[in-house]
């Protein structure tokens, strides 16, 4: 078997992600991990994993198949996507949707000046979530959209009340509205604000001599994180915070329902039930990885989106093969 040559840049949740799905993949290779942290702090899965500096990446071109970028999407992605995209194929997570299209473009210049395949902006939202609106909607015409979140911790919201003065840590977890996923469900077609949709949940261990109820205040108003949603906020000691609340689950669902005539109702559901969001992300990061490698075999160049790809290119398995067991 003809290996891939992988190779992860980042090394946080997303990057050990990606080493483990590596792992579960007889056709991939991890080639190496690059940061840009010094070795001595970056400890992967496997001993004996290749720990490079971020710098060194310039003159590995020749050894990696396809790079997979595991920056955070704020800071490190809009630097490190196009300047890379340059170099390799890359996968990347981008998720901050409204600047895509911007992401897209300065991906897409560098990839194809050099002749490199960027799939950009993969994981599970955007990612599969997205792949699952489009079918919806052009399978259903006549029909609405529904995206709901969790249960899960949301690494910004968690971000934002950790801000808050008193607080000495805490996590943030977004869950869906049984009543409001029921009437989805059900092909009702329901408007719904967004205080309707979600709720959140807030689990936060105070400062020493911090002021609970002036803590709750400021959360439960603090504007586009909270105050269009009903929070309920729980305080809590930092061990239940490190017992209970360590693992970083999440998940959710796209409906789409829609008519085929006024008679009939047709209901569309994708779900997720993630243990662990980056490990996940990662598992769909590393099958794209695979698509971009042949991709770029066929000589198509330049930045892509889930959209682009279709899903054959993902599976280990031969076209011949797929029609024959999964058709
Ligand atoms: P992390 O904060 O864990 O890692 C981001 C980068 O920070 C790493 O690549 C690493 O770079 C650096 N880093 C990690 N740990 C440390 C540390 N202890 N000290 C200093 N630097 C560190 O982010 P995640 O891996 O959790 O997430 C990455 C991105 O994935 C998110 O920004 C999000 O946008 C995206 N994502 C996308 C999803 C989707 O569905 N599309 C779903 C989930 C996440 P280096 O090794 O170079 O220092």
């Amino acid at each position: 078997m003809q290996m891939i040559r992988v190779a992860i840049a980042g090394h946080g949740n997303l990057g050990r992600g990606v080493e483990a799905a590596i792992a579960k993949n007889p056709d991939m290779q991890l080639v190496g991990i690059y940061s840009r942290r010094a070795p001595e702090q970056i400890q992967p899965l496997h001993a004996g994993t290749a720990i490079h500096a971020m710098e060194t990446l310039v003159g590995h071109t020749d050894r990696i198949d396809v790079l997979i970028l595991c920056g955070g999407s704020k800071e490190d992605l809009p630097e490190q996507g196009p300047q890379l995209a340059a170099l390799f194929n890359t996968v990347d997570s981008f998720d901050t949707h409204a600047r895509i299209p911007e992401y897209f473009a300065a991906v897409n210049a560098p990839a194809l000046a050099h002749r490199k395949t960027a799939l950009i902006s993969a994981g599970w939202d955007p990612g599969m979530f997205s792949v699952n609106r489009v079918m919806g909607e052009a399978l259903l015409p006549d029909g609405a959209t529904y995206t709901f979140w969790g249960r899960g911790l949301s690494q910004g919201h968690s971000d934002a009340i950790r801000r808050v003065p008193g607080v000495a840590a805490g996590v943030q977890y977004t869950l869906p509205v049984p009543q409001a996923v029921d009437k989805v469900r059900s092909g009702a077609r329901p408007s719904l604000a967004t205080r309707e949709k979600h709720t959140r949940e807030c689990f936060v261990v105070l400062n020493a001599g911090a002021d609970a109820q002036a803590v709750r205040q400021a959360i439960v108003t603090m504007p586009h994180y909270f105050d269009e949603y009903d929070t309920a906020v729980n305080f809590i000691t930092a061990e239940e915070l490190r017992q209970n609340h360590s693992a970083m689950p999440h998940g959710g669902f796209v409906i789409r329902s829609g008519n085929t005539t006024d008679a009939h109702t047709q209901v569309i559901e994708y779900g997720l039930k993630l243990e662990s969001n980056p490990e996940f992300t990662a598992s769909v990061l590393v099958a794209y990885a695979r698509a971009v490698h042949r991709l770029q075999q066929m000589g198509q160049f330049g930045a892509k989106t889930v959209f682009d790809v279709p899903p054959g290119l993902l599976s280990a398995k031969s076209a011949e093969q797929l029609r024959a067991e999964q058709l």
